[in-house]
């Protein structure tokens, strides 16, 4: 499933140069992004970065200042948001709480008049999808949050729309039921094969529930791409920085045969070697970027090893499953190495102050300009 990279697809939603501003203030800036039918599209930054302008802007709240937004084809600036085939999630769920579960689903359905029959075999259908049958009678304040929850997603969907658009979907759940959610909701999408865009602080939920990930920055897009790319080649310092731990060394690039680069790094250690798709000048200015789990900490120097630089052991974090270890070179710059937990022992195999040496491969680091 990868429509993106299918130049005859044709995308549900196009923003194409859109800009939003509210007085001088620029909240969208020129941003241009297709999303395709059946994708689960994840909006991620920081705060202020513009990704509920951008959900505002899809629901019909907000209309662009320049640019257009187009859905399945047409402009869909100036259409209110009943007239669109849109419906969103809001965080606080906006359940009434009068009406049972069974009468919160078919409320979209009564309110556009549809034959009782219909009501009635389409909220069954959304009683199921979200395995909400036996809850049916019940009001929202006699019903858990994850069912509530749930609630809220059949109720969303009973008018089958063509997007849902999500906005923390999943905030007010506790982090343990907030993992088995995320799974649902996937299943959920996938069953019905509505397009869903989601918008969340979390990127560790971005990365499990979306096809792709935009990483925003001040109203404009830093990279849009699957989760594992994002991850495993950001296009930036930022990208990489947001998105899990990464360690950044500075320094200078030099060629040093086809696709490897020399890196000399500010201070004062032995080169490093790096290899890079992107080509970088004699001298230019670099950042490597190696996730911590690429780092690999051991007692001695790894005899094939290319890269490797001898420190000692400032900080210990155990997890359980992995433990990160805080590295401090003589010049002082921290390197953070990650170990996977497998064996007990592990956990004790370094301690504060130990010397250790910390090494990676020519390709574990991704090489971005500074
Ligand atoms: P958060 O994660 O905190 O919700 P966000 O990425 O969703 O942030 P937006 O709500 O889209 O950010 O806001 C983007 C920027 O636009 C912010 O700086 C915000 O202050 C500004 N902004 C949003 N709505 C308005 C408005 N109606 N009037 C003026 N400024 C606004």
């Amino acid at each position: 499933f990868a429509p993106w990279a299918d130049p005859e697809a044709k995308p549900l939603i196009r923003f194409q140069n859109v800009t939003k501003r509210f007085g001088t203030f620029t909240a969208i800036d020129n941003l241009s992004l297709d999303i395709y039918e059946r994708e689960f599209f994840a909006l991620l930054g920081p705060s202020g970065c513009g990704k509920t302008t951008m959900m505002r802007m899809l629901g019909g709240f907000e209309n662009p200042t320049e640019g257009r937004i187009e859905l399945a084809g047409k402009d869909i600036s100036g259409v209110p948001p009943n007239k669109r085939a849109v419906n969103m999630m809001f965080q606080s769920y906006a359940l009434f709480p009068h009406l049972t579960v069974w009468d919160n689903i078919a409320f979209g359905l009564r309110r556009d008049s549809k034959p009782k029959p219909e009501i009635e075999a389409r909220v069954a259908e959304m009683l199921k999808l979200t395995r909400l049958e036996k809850f049916a009678k019940r009001k929202p304040h006699q019903i858990s949050g994850g069912q509530r929850q749930r609630v809220a997603l059949a109720r969303s969907l009973a008018k089958a729309p063509k997007l849902l658009l999500l906005d923390e979907p999943l905030g007010a759940l506790d982090k343990k039921l907030r993992q088995d959610t995320q799974f649902e909701l996937m299943d959920i999408q996938e069953k019905t094969g509505t397009t869903f865009v989601i918008v969340t602080h979390d990127q560790e939920e971005a990365m499990t529930v979306a096809s792709r990930v935009a990483v925003m920055d001040e109203g404009r897009l830093m990279q849009v791409a699957t989760p594992d790319r994002i991850y495993e080649s950001p296009n930036s310092i930022y990208v990489a920085d947001f998105i899990g731990e990464v360690n950044i060394i500075e320094g200078t690039a030099t060629p040093d045969g086809e696709e490897t680069y020399r890196i000399d790094w500010a201070d004062g250690q032995e080169p490093i070697r790096a290899t890079s798709a992107r080509s970088f000048a004699t001298g230019e200015k670099c950042a490597l970027a190696i996730r911590p789990e690429k780092v690999t900490i051991s007692a001695d120097r790894p005899a094939e090893a290319v890269n490797a630089v001898q420190g000692k052991v400032l900080d210990i974090a155990y997890l359980g499953n992995i433990s990160t270890y805080h590295v401090e070179l003589p010049s002082g710059t921290v390197i953070k190495a990650q170990t996977a937990n497998t064996r007990r022992i592990s956990r004790r195999s370094f301690t504060w102050d130990d010397p250790v040496w910390l090494s990676w491969t020519v390709t574990g680091g991704v090489l971005l300009a500074e």
